[in-house]
């Protein structure tokens, strides 16, 4: 007697799509078989017309909790995981106090388990580490380590702890320690010099023009940045991974690098759906660090991703409420940077389906598969097979689904502008996190600690 029978969906299986049934017991994959009468099951599932995907793997996230609760709390954000058919999210270091310890790495888990609806993975920051606290951390169940090639922004100390690594000498001891770990290290790439000379050139520009922020951050900053932690990982071969490329350049640097140093690396949905016209129009919403670039940029990241360069999509979710974005309304200095992308992150992959920009296995390969490859998830997440974890998305790929502020979960939900009205093809009908039904037909199911903790094998 299985738990769940999933019946008449196209399942994406490791060798394509393939009508087939599915049963679930005590939270795995427990049965795929071909569509037959007589299969015993507490509860049936009638997928007819469905189709059944590998939850995604969201791998770059900001909680924030327990710290920060305006902007979201575990329970409002991992909503929004579930209702945007992300089952486990990778969640960063950046909050106060900084995950950048073994101790606060367990109080953050902690507060997870008990209302997190998804799973979820915890970073660890690492600058300024030596090898051996690098190791605690990954006994702890670090999923990875975080950096920045940037220093601290200025009144933001208490969230960067063991963050910040604006010199290469750093960057090349990050990746050491990274290493020893046997852990991926993602970091936030853009140039510190190179982007403290073009802050003080663009120090007169209009602050209230969405240009201002590819002035203040151009992409050469993030280019430099990459090419120059590609190299010594040529040197290192730690498990490096860059954070949201935004740049065509920065794609081209990453191809030429194939194959020399061990680098992945992950593209937001707001480069890739976006460009400074939608920023120019969202104001501040739309702000990011690095900035949403421009079309030729998009176009390059569609093509990196269609040819391999790129082999994940993560969406930076980082939420704010509306009154804070609002406070620095018409100033793109000032205004805090981020935009929400749990509930975009599934759609934007499904509409890429639908236009044919990806196949539907390369799609749900740079959300779910190759996300799990990277981190350590794999055989366990990332895949429908008998014996992995039953993190399990229904989709209807013919149906849409219309980006609106009051629809959505995210906390942030007043701050999605450069999104709002967007009609994706496709559309989540249920999100199951370990065999539980979190959200089904429009409506969150889930109760919260459906969800557990990920690290890596
Ligand atoms: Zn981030």
């Amino acid at each position: 007697m299985f738990d769940y029978l999933i019946s008449g969906a196209q399942v994406l299986l490791p060798t394509g799509l393939a009508r087939m049934d599915l049963a679930i017991s005590n939270g795995t994959i427990a049965s795929i078989h071909e569509p037959a009468e007589d299969v015993p099951a507490r509860e049936r599932i009638d997928a007819d017309g469905l189709t059944l995907l590998p939850g995604a793997i969201d791998t770059h996230v900001h909680v924030r909790a327990p710290a920060f609760p305006e902007r979201g709390t575990v329970t409002t954000e991992t909503r929004a995981a579930a209702a945007g058919g992300v089952t486990t999210i990778l969640e960063m270091p950046v909050t106060i106090p900084t995950t950048a310890t073994a101790e606060q790495l367990n109080i953050r888990r902690a507060h997870f388990e008990r209302d997190t609806l998804v799973n979820f993975g915890l970073y660890a920051g690492l600058g300024g580490m030596d090898e051996a606290q690098a190791r605690a951390l990954r006994d702890a169940g670090a999923i990875a380590f975080k950096i920045f090639t940037t220093a601290v922004p200025s009144g933001r100390e208490a969230e960067f702890e063991g963050l910040a690594c604006p010199t290469e000498d750093q960057q090349y001891m990050a990746l050491e320690a990274a290493r020893a770990a046997d852990l991926p290290l993602t970091v936030h790439c853009e140039h510190a010099a190179l982007l403290k000379l073009f802050g003080q050139r663009s120090a007169g520009a209009d602050r209230t023009e969405a240009a201002y922020m590819n002035a203040s951050h151009p992409a050469v900053c993030e280019t430099v940045a990459v090419a120059a932690l590609a190299a010594m990982n040529a040197d290192v071969g730690a498990k490096l991974h860059i954070a949201h490329v935004t740049s065509g350049r920065t794609a081209e640097v990453i191809r030429r690098f194939s194959g020399f140093s061990d680098l992945t690396a992950e593209v937001c949905p707001q480069s890739l759906y976006a460009s400074e016209t939608e920023v120019r129009r969202a104001g501040v919403d739309g702000k990011t660090i690095p900035p949403i670039r421009y079309e030729a940029d998009s176009d390059a990241l569609w093509r990196a991703l269609a040819d391999g360069t790129i082999t994940q999509v993560a969406t930076d979710h980082a939420p704010f409420d509306t009154s804070e974005k609002n406070a620095s309304a018409g100033n793109f200095a000032a205004a805090p940077a981020g935009v929400p992308g749990l509930e975009i992150l599934v759609p934007a992959m499904l509409d890429a389906v639908a236009r044919q920009r990806l196949s539907m296995p390369q799609a749900w390969d740079l959300v779910s598969s190759g996300p799990a490859r990277r981190f350590g998830l794999q055989g366990r997440k990332g895949q429908i097979a008998v014996g992995c974890d039953a993190d399990l998305i229904l989709v209807d790929v013919a149906a849409d689904t219309v980006i609106r502020a009051e629809t959505l979960q995210t906390q942030a939900r007043g701050a999605t502008g450069i999104y709002a009205g967007r009609r994706f093809r496709g559309k989540v009908m249920r999100t199951i996190v370990g065999g539980a039904t979190v959200f089904s037909d429009g409506a969150i199911t889930g109760r919260g600690g459906e969800g557990a903790f990920v690290a890596p094998a």
